[in-house]
C-alpha cells in the first residue's frame, strides 16, 4: 500500500512515522509512506502556498494551483489515478466503515489544508472528505494522522495480532471487553475471578456479556443498531436474570406475576 501525504509542514508526521506499529509497518514494507512538501509544487521564488480569501473579512486560503500541479505530475509519474482524501470538519465523520474501505486502497493521498482551508476548486480532485469529529483543528496534519492510524489498523501485518483488532470496540458493532494484567489484586481491587481460572470458553463467554452490558450502559446509540446474533441474544437473558437475581434474590421469580 501506498500512502502520500501533501503539506505544508512534513515534519508534523514524524509522530506516527517515527514510532510503534507504522513505524514497524514501514520498516516490513507492508506499507510506502511519503510525505511531501506542498511548497515543492509552487511556481514563485517564495513559494507561496496561500493567499488572502477573496470577499473580504476572512483569512487566508490554501491556493490551488499546488495541488493541481502536484496532481498532474503524480498521473504523469504513476499513469493512474489515486484515491484522494481531504481531512475537513465538513466531510464525513470518520469511523471504522470508512477506515476498514480505505485500508483496501493501493494508492491513498492526504490533501492537509491549512488556515480557512483549501480553495474549493481542489474539491474536484478529492474522492473523500473526512471529518474526525465536530469540532475545529488549526490544521489537517492531526486529522490525516488520526485517520492514517486507523486505516492501518485495518492493513493485514501492521498490528501483531488480528484477533486484537476484531475484538476492540466498534468492530462488531460493541464495545470492547474490560483488561486486567498482573497483580490479580491491586490496592483492593481484584481481578475477575473468571478471568484467572483457565477456562477458555468461561473467560470468553464473560468477554462477550461484559461487552454487550458495556455497551448498552455507555452506548445504547451504538446497541440500538447492532443486530444480535443467537448467542448474544441468548448471553443478553442471562445477563437480566444475572441482574434479576442479584436485585430480589433467586426464589423471587415464581413471584413475579403476582
Ligand atoms: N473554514 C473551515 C470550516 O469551517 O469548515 C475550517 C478550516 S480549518 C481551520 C483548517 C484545516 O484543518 C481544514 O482545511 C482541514 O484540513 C483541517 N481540519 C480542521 N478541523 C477538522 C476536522 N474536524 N476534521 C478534519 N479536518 C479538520
Amino acid at each position: 500500500m501506498e500512502i502520500s501525504v501533501l503539506t505544508i509542514f512534513p515534519e508534523a508526521f514524524q509522530i506516527i512515522t517515527q514510532i510503534g506499529v507504522i513505524k514497524k509497518a514501514i520498516q516490513k514494507q507492508i506499507v510506502n509512506f511519503e510525505v511531501l512538501n506542498l511548497r515543492d509544487y509552487t511556481t514563485d521564488k517564495h513559494k507561496v502556498t496561500d493567499r488572502p480569501g477573496y470577499g473580504g473579512k476572512n483569512g487566508m486560503v490554501m491556493l490551488a494551483e499546488p495541488f493541481y500541479r502536484f496532481y498532474d505530475e503524480y498521473l504523469l509519474k504513476k499513469g493512474s489515478k489515486p484515491y484522494i482524501v481531504m481531512p475537513s470538519p465538513q466531510g464525513e465523520t470518520l469511523n471504522n466503515q470508512i477506515a476498514l474501505e480505505l485500508a483496501k486502497k493501493e494508492e491513498l493521498i492526504f490533501f492537509c489544508g491549512r488556515y480557512e482551508g483549501i480553495d474549493e476548486r481542489v474539491s474536484r480532485l478529492v474522492d473523500k472528505k473526512i471529518s474526525i469529529g465536530d469540532y475545529v483543528l488549526t490544521g489537517g496534519e492531526l486529522p490525516a494522522m488520526v485517520i492514517i492510524e486507523t486505516l492501518l489498523r485495518f492493513v493485514p501485518g501492521v498490528v501483531g495480532s488480528q484477533e486484537s483488532v476484531e475484538n476492540d470496540s466498534f468492530y462488531n458493532g460493541l464495545l470492547d471487553y474490560s483488561h486486567y494484567t498482573k497483580p490479580a489484586e491491586f490496592r483492593g481491587m481484584k481481578v475477575p475471578e473468571v478471568l484467572l481460572s483457565g477456562d477458555h470458553k468461561k473467560i470468553e463467554l464473560f468477554r462477550k456479556k461484559e461487552s454487550l452490558l458495556k455497551t448498552i450502559l455507555k452506548r445504547p446509540d451504538l446497541f440500538r443498531k447492532k443486530d444480535l446474533n443467537e448467542e448474544e441474544k441468548d448471553l443478553l437473558i442471562e445477563i437480566i436474570i444475572e441482574l434479576y437475581d442479584r436485585s430480589f434474590g433467586k426464589n423471587d421469580k415464581e413471584n413475579f406475576d403476582d
